[in-house]
């Protein structure tokens, strides 16, 4: 048993965020209710109550039904009293977000990364942040900020070991922007934060078992066990990018072949186009590209692909086959209730989906199958950085009397 637990201000804490929790849940509630959901005394409740009301978290909204007595005040969730800050980098940039208690995103903006390194990254963040602040005011703000970055981040140190895509080796990203932004920082990879923004506010929230794959520049999945992040022993797993595909599939940086993310990533999809391009005079990739086959997206593959046009659907149908094959992969080994597609090419991916699952439906053992939904992600292009966020929202409570 931890010794700290019989300090009264440790234990205060817990009570508070006990109070604060089931008041968000609840929405609104009399003291006397919280009391009997708690079974805390309605002296202890009464001054847990106070701090709520002080820090704006409940605001009063009138009577309750009176049991014979005095009818009761009642006492609502005031989601709008603090805001978070989560951001989640992304291939030349960093979303930002601020959101409000209930993880709904008040300001939104792009930060652009100008360089490759991590003291640039750190410098845009700062930009970014500052230019975020002027909307709330900052006395309101959870005195944290939570990110989601590339590569395999080592949570407790907040270091990112090894971030293969941009080059970054053993960079402490927590120390710099602690450094930077005089604000405590929490930072995961940014699909392990996509993940838990699925888990706890999208459309997936309250599954226990699920699995978001985000597909972008570079393809990872976080993956949500018993309700909690699975991290492995070393903060590694969900290493979905370079699960191998094709045996002797294009070389990935990793020094393996045929990953996955060297088949179905927004480069991979381009490139495949690109080199296909010259022995299809007709293709209208020509059109959309301008004559210039450098231009070629991803998500210019899928708009000519629902044009209808050949070369196009030709690689969304290859696209499609080995992520189906690797989403089978997931099903038999994590028997999961939902795989969530998120990122650019998730995002893109309705068009492609029925194509998956057939895939899928081919590979994978059918009682898994028969539990499992696959989607395209609800919380669109803000997923990443909404999750970044809720790692501060997770300790709403304790943050928001942190400075009070
Ligand atoms: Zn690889």
């Amino acid at each position: 048993m931890n010794h700290k637990i019989g300090q009264p201000e440790l234990l205060k804490e817990i009570n508070r965020s006990r109070a604060f929790e089931i008041l968000k849940r609840t929405r609104i509630l009399s003291r006397p209710e919280l009391a009997q959901q708690t079974g805390l005394s309605r002296a202890t409740i009464a001054l847990l109550m106070d701090d709520l009301l002080r820090v704006g978290v409940a605001q009063h909204v009138g009577l309750g039904d009176s049991t014979g007595g005095r009818p009761p005040a009642l006492l609502e969730f005031n989601p709008n009293a603090a805001f978070a800050l989560g951001a989640a980098m992304l291939d030349h940039e960093w979303r930002i977000v601020l959101t409000n208690l209930d993880a709904q995103v008040v300001h939104r903006l792009d930060a652009p990364i100008p360089g490759s390194n991590p003291e640039s990254a750190v410098e845009a963040l700062q930009i970014g942040v500052q230019a975020a602040l002027g909307r709330i005011e900052r006395g309101r703000l959870l005195p944290a900020i939570g990110l989601g970055t590339p590569g395999l981040v080592d949570m407790p140190s907040g270091v990112i070991k090894a971030a293969v895509d941009v080059g970054w080796y053993e960079v402490p990203i927590r120390a710099m922007t602690e450094a930077a932004l005089g604000l405590q920082c929490l930072v995961a990879n940014r699909s392990k934060v996509g993940a838990l923004a699925e888990h706890w506010y999208g459309a997936s929230k309250g599954l226990e078992e699920l699995i978001y794959i985000s597909i972008g520049t570079g393809v990872a999945a976080g993956i949500v066990h018993a309700g909690e992040l699975f991290m492995g022993v070393n903060s590694s797993a969900g290493e979905l990018g370079h699960v191998t595909v094709l045996p002797d599939g294009p070389p990935c940086r990793c020094g393996n072949r045929g990953c996955l993310q060297q088949l179905v990533s927004e480069p991979a999809i381009a490139d495949r186009a690109r080199t296909r391009l010259r022995e299809q005079p007709n293709s209208q990739l020509w059109t959309l590209v301008g004559h210039h086959p450098e231009r070629v997206t991803a998500a210019l593959v899928f708009a000519a692909a629902e044009q209808g046009d050949e070369l196009a659907n030709e690689i969304v149908d290859e696209t499609a086959r080995y992520l189906g094959i690797a989403i089978a992969n997931l099903v038999n080994l994590f028997n999961p209730a939902r795989i969530v597609l998120g990122g650019p090419v998730g995002q893109l991916s309705k068009g492609m989906l029925p194509l998956v699952l057939d895939e899928v439906r081919k590979r994978a053992l059918s009682y898994p199958l028969s539990a499992v939904q696959i989607a395209p992600s609800s919380l669109g292009p803000d997923a990443n950085a909404i999750g970044a966020a809720a790692l501060v929202l997770r300790r709403a409570s304790e943050l928001i009397f942190a400075e009070k």
